[in-house]
């Protein structure tokens, strides 16, 4: 089997060291280098950056050098960057994955556009898990009418930089494709001081920051003297590394377009 030559962007970072980890013990995948934002005269051996022996394989700061020299990018690093990768991709042709959250409106439509030249898989959530909460969130939105108020509550450890989390917001649009809505005109996204009763139909984010929680989230369903709340708790990072492992192999010769980790699961 032809083996799948992956680059990691972000490489010394948390998610970065997990994934050049995970590249190394993923059968079919081949660590062809790592970049990420060094200063001058740094040095990082990708084997030690991953936790394991040294490989003789140096880090980077050139990205469109890792494009050219593999098969798919994987990418967790903040929004400015992933859209430059974005756009190397859609010059390279190569497969991009990213992890990335945080994206506002306009980075969104750079990657979508990158996407019309290259095969981007883009999740804000890597684990198999979230991804069939998302499903179970449309369904039951669907089922029950506007009187069950939606409000999202979600948990992240004290490092995160942004709120609330790009799972977080990807349950708010199941539930609102669920209600047949836009999840930007009913969403809710804080609340502080007199904020008056809550108006029916919208949808509540409560963010919650704390210790090295690695991701928690529940969707609840509050209804008269009745109560439905959907959970998912990932208690080890290393599901989103093997997630976007299982993308990246996945997205390695697709036509151009922009994928999601249900594409990868058949969902
Ligand atoms: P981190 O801060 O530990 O790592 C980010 C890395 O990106 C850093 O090493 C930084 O130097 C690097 N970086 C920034 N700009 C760069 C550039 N222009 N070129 C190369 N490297 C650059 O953060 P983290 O905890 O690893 O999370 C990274 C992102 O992944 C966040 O957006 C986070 O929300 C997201 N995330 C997604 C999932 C998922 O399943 N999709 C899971 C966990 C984290």
């Amino acid at each position: 089997m032809e083996l799948c030559r992956i680059g990691i962007v972000g490489c010394t970072g948390r998610m970065g060291r997990m994934l050049l980890a995970e590249t190394l013990a993923t059968k079919g995948a081949l660590l062809a280098g790592g970049v990420d934002r060094l200063t001058p005269g740094e040095t990082c051996d990708l084997g030690e950056l991953a936790g394991g022996k040294t490989l003789g394989i140096l880090a980077g700061d050139d990205a469109r050098t890792l494009f050219d020299s593999v098969d798919v990018v994987i990418d967790f690093t903040v929004p400015a960057a992933s859209v430059e990768h974005a756009k190397l991709a859609a010059e390279t042709g190569k497969g991009l994955v990213i992890g990335t959250t945080g994206l506002d409106a306009e980075q969104t439509r750079a990657v979508e556009s990158a996407a019309q030249r290259a095969a981007i898989l883009w999740a804000p959530n890597m684990s198999l898990g979230v991804n069939l909460l998302l499903g179970l969130v449309e369904q039951v939105a669907r089922s029950l009418g506007d009187d069950w108020d939606i409000e999202i509550v979600e948990m992240h450890h004290r490092h995160k930089i942004d709120a609330p989390s790009g799972t977080a917001l990807g349950l708010g649009r199941a539930a609102a494709m669920g209600r047949g809505v836009v999840l930007d005109d009913v969403s809710v996204r804080s609340r502080d001081g007199y904020t008056g009763p809550r108006k029916e139909g919208t949808i509540g984010f409560a963010t919650l920051r704390g210790g090295d929680v690695v991701g928690d989230h529940t969707v609840v369903f509050a209804g008269e003297a009745e109560r439905i709340e959907l959970t998912h708790k990932a208690t080890d990072r290393r599901i989103f590394a093997r997630g976007a492992l299982r993308a990246a192999l996945w997205t390695k010769g697709r036509v151009a377009g922009l994928y999601g980790i249900k594409d990868v699961l058949g969902l």
